[in-house]
């Protein structure tokens, strides 16, 4: 009898050569994914990756991705997410419990803040933001509800680089379990682990994709218990990647170190320049010495992100300053950062700072925060100073 075609080209019998190698790896895609028989199912171990079970749970190329970015985070085990957000969101989840409490620098990551706010809310999940450059802010804030301190290492928009290992001292007095959001470190600029964070989150989104066209997140543990919670958490809800997003990012990571470190020198290269300008009240960016908490960067760091956020004189108009991003050729207004196009973005932040810890932090001014990326930094300062000319005279 003969078979229908469809059948004949599903069931196949040519097998490709064994035997190819090529610098980058396979990209494997499944939902589906064939056991060999009845026993290997009933067998089937979804932990310790000595197999597959079902692409949700990881295929070579999800699983290669994995191990690299536990190297580059100097962890052991990790488990990849669709967004930055997702891999904060998975934490929380894994960890917090009704009646638990989580603990959050006040100047982290607006949308991490936001989930608290509201789904964790919710849930009945408690949070307090704590003062991240005052660690008896965070001692005074811990309670016997406390479960997971966040840390951000610098604040987002405002660059603040707390002292991590003196929060970190204070939340291991009191046996509470660090996750570290290490976005803009990207495992480069310093080692969460090494300082005795207990999980190390990441949005590769920003540098190890570097392209600006992928959404990925990671969390990294050195702890087989606490990863196996993050797993189960993970399994349940559901929040696989696909092996093309793998692929993307498998492609930029080998590059990684080098984009970091050509970003970096743009970035403290136009930071400095623009503190010059008569223009500019304050140039946030850790690594100048009058940035806030630049003694801390320096004991932690070995390198910056090439990202930093600028106060234009406060006698300038918002409308001044949103015609001065405007006004800007190269630099493109968009979220995000870490891609080849530098961005710019203004921020209010009035919006998501109380006026008291402003002030306390010296954080008046109409702020723009730049995400420098690869034209050359010559290009990006005339653009810079043409703006500057025809807006903020
Ligand atoms: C971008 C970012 C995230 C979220 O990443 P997405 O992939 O955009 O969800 C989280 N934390 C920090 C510090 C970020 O900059």
């Amino acid at each position: 009898m003969t078979r229908d075609l469809s059948t004949d080209l599903i069931h196949h019998p040519y097998q490709p050569p064994e035997g190819f190698e090529a610098p980058q790896g396979p990209v494997h895609k499944a939902s589906t994914i064939l056991f060999k028989n009845v026993a290997a199912v009933r067998s089937r171990d979804w932990r310790h990756k000595t197999g597959y079970t079902y692409g949700l749970h990881g295929t070579p190329t999800t699983f290669t991705l994995e191990e690299r970015i536990a190297t580059l985070e100097g962890g052991t085990h990790c488990v990849l997410v669709p967004s930055g957000l997702a891999a904060v969101a998975l934490v929380d989840q894994a960890l917090l419990s009704q009646g638990d409490e989580v603990l959050i620098p006040g100047n982290a990551y607006g949308p991490s803040i936001a989930l608290a706010r509201n789904e964790l809310q919710r849930w009945g999940i408690g949070h307090r933001l704590y003062d991240p450059m005052d660690p008896a802010s965070l001692a005074s804030a811990i309670t016997d509800r406390t479960r997971l301190v966040w840390l951000e290492a610098p604040g987002s928009i405002t660059m603040e680089f707390p002292d991590l290992p003196a929060l970190v001292a204070v939340a291991r007095a009191r046996r509470v379990v660090t996750a570290l959001d290490n976005t803009w470190g990207a495992g480069v600029a310093f080692k969460g682990f090494d300082l005795g964070i207990d999980i190390v989150m990441q949005a590769l989104t920003k540098y190890p994709s570097g392209g600006g066209d992928v959404l990925m997140g990671s969390v990294v543990t050195r702890d087989v218990a606490l990863h196996e919670k993050l797993k189960f958490t993970h399994m349940r809800l559901g929040v696989g990647i696909s092996g093309n997003d793998a692929e993307l990012v498998l492609r930029s990571l080998s590059s990684i170190a080098l984009r970091y470190a050509a970003q970096d020198q743009a970035g403290r290269d136009l930071a400095a320049w623009l503190g010059t300008r008569p223009e500019v009240r304050k140039v946030l960016h850790p690594a100048l010495p009058d940035s806030p908490g630049h003694a801390h960067w320096r004991a932690t760091c070995t390198a910056a992100a090439g990202l930093f956020s600028v106060m234009f004189h406060e006698h300038y108009t918002q409308a001044q300053v949103d015609a001065f991003v405007d006004g800007l050729k190269l630099f493109r207004i968009g979220y995000s950062w870490a891609g080849p196009l530098s961005l710019a973005v203004p921020y209010e932040l009035q919006t998501f700072r109380s006026a008291e810890s402003l002030q306390r932090a010296h954080l008046e001014g109409r702020l723009v925060r730049f995400s420098v990326g690869l034209e050359g930094v010559g290009d990006l300062k005339a653009d810079l100073a043409q703006s500057m000319a025809a807006s903020l005279a």
